[in-house]
C-alpha cells in the first residue's frame, strides 16, 4: 500500500502518458484519487495507449466531461440510507459501507462520489447505528460488508465488525465484496483467513473484468480464500475497450472457474459522472451474452445486470429466450437461434387428472 502510484510524477516517471492521461490525472485529485498498486500496475503494458488494464485505473480527460443523464449517485444510495453508510433497499438484505479507500482506483467506479475522499462528498459511517438499525429490523437476513474496499480494513476491525454482525441472531448471511484479492493478493494473510474461518459461513465477492487481472499471484490468494472454506463469486462491468469482446469475457469466466470463483454478475456500467467513454450499449451486452449462454460451461455464465438509475436496484437484463407467450404455450428459442414451443399445463388438465 505504501508504494501505491498515487502522483502524477510518480505515474510519469513510469509509463509516458498520453495528453488525454496527463490532464485527467491532475484533475483526479478533485474528483476520484488516483492510486495504483505495484502489483496492478505491472500489469499494463507500457507500450500499448489502450491496455485493458490501464484503461481502468489511469485517468483520462474525459472523466471530467459529463454526459447527458449521468449522475453524481447513479444508484441514488444516498437516499436509501437510514443510517449513515447502510444502505437498505432490498427487504431481506443490505448494503454495509465501512470503509470509504480501495487498495486502487477504478475510474468508473460507482460509488466515485464518495470513495477515495478526493471528492466534495464525504462518506459518513456509522457502524453502533449500523448494528442497532439490524438489531430493531429483524426482516434482514443478508449484509453486504463493502466500501471502499472492507479489506483495507485491520484483521482486528474485520474480525470486531463480523462478530458485532454474528451477535444479531436474524442475521444469517454475511458476505464481503471486495477488489483486494486482485489488486493486492498479499493481503491474503493466514492471520486474515483465521479471522473469517472464526465466522463462518462466510462468502466474498471478488471483482475482475479481464482475464489478464488472473494472474498467478492472484490465483494463489483465490486458493486459500477457497480453501478456508470460503465460497467465492466474482463481479465483473462491462467496460468499452476493457472487456467488451466475447472472448475476453470467456476467458476471464473461465479462469475465474479455475480458481474456484462462480462469475456471479456483469454489470451493465452505471451512469456514473465521466463515464461515457467506458460504456457500452444495452444492445452490445445482451449480444455478448447471448455468445456466452449455451455456448460455453454455464458456471462460467454470469447474470447481466443494470442497476436502474436513480435507485432501482439491480434488474437482469437478459437477452430473452421467449419469443411469444400465449395462455397455453410458450414460445422460446435455444442458444442456436432454433425455435421451440414449451406447452403450458392447464388448469382444466390438472382437475380432470385429479378426477
Ligand atoms: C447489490 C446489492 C445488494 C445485494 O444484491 P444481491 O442481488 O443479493 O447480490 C444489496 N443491497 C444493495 C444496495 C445492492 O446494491
Ligand atoms: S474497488 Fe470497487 S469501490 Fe473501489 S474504486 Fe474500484 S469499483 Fe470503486
Amino acid at each position: 500500500m505504501r508504494n501505491r502510484i498515487q502522483t502524477l510524477e510518480q505515474l510519469e516517471s513510469r509509463l509516458s502518458l498520453t495528453p488525454e492521461e496527463r490532464a485527467g490525472t491532475i484533475l483526479a485529485g478533485k474528483k476520484l484519487a488516483l492510486g495504483i498498486t505495484p502489483h496492478f500496475f505491472n500489469l499494463i503494458d507500457r507500450n500499448d495507449p489502450d491496455c485493458p488494464i490501464r484503461r481502468q485505473v489511469v485517468p483520462r480527460m474525459e472523466e471530467s466531461n459529463t454526459a447527458p443523464d449521468e449522475l453524481m449517485d447513479p444508484c441514488g444510495e444516498d437516499s436509501h440510507m437510514p443510517v449513515p453508510g447502510l444502505v437498505h433497499r432490498y427487504p431481506d438484505r443490505v448494503l454495509l459501507l465501512v470503509t470509504d479507500r480501495c487498495a486502487s482506483y477504478c475510474r468508473y467506479c460507482t460509488r466515485s462520489r464518495v470513495v477515495s475522499g478526493a471528492g466534495e462528498q464525504e462518506l459518513t459511517i456509522d457502524l453502533e447505528g449500523a448494528f442497532t438499525y439490524l438489531k430493531r429490523h429483524p426482516e434482514v437476513r443478508d449484509v453486504l460488508i463493502s466500501g471502499g474496499d472492507p479489506l483495507l480494513l485491520s484483521d482486528a476491525k474485520l474480525d470486531q465488525i463480523l462478530g458485532r454482525l454474528r451477535e444479531i441472531p436474524s442475521v444469517e448471511f454475511v458476505r464481503l465484496g471486495s477488489r483486494i484479492p486482485v489488486f493486492l493478493p498479499q493481503r491474503i494473510t493466514p492471520e486474515l483467513l483465521a479471522v473469517f474461518r472464526k465466522h463462518q459461513p462466510l462468502w466474498i465477492s471478488i471483482h475482475s473484468n479481464h482475464p489478464k487481472e488472473i494472474t498467478r499471484e492472484v490465483k494463489e490468494a483465490l486458493g486459500r480464500l477457497a480453501d478456508a472454506g470460503i465460497p467465492l463469486g466474482n463481479q465483473s462491468v462491462l467496460l468499452r475497450g476493457v472487456n467488451d469482446q466475447v472472448e475476453i469475457l470467456k476467458e476471464l469466466f473461465h479462469k475465474l472457474l479455475l480458481c474456484r470463483v462462480r462469475p456471479y454478475y456483469l454489470y451493465q456500467c452505471d451512469l456514473i459522472q465521466g463515464s461515457a467513454h467506458l460504456r457500452t450499449t444495452i444492445r452490445e451486452g445482451q449480444e455478448l451474452m447471448e455468445r456466452l449462454r449455451g455456448h460455453t460451461t454455464g458456471y462460467a455464465v454470469p447474470t447481466y445486470v443494470v442497476d436502474g438509475p436513480g435507485g432501482g436496484g439491480k434488474i437482469p437484463i437478459g437477452p430473452s429466450y421467449i419469443v411469444g407467450m400465449t395462455d397455453d404455450r410458450v414460445i422460446l428459442k435455444n442458444f442456436r437461434g432454433d425455435v421451440y414451443e414449451y406447452p403450458e399445463i392447464s388448469h382444466s388438465i390438472v382437475s380432470d387428472l385429479r378426477g
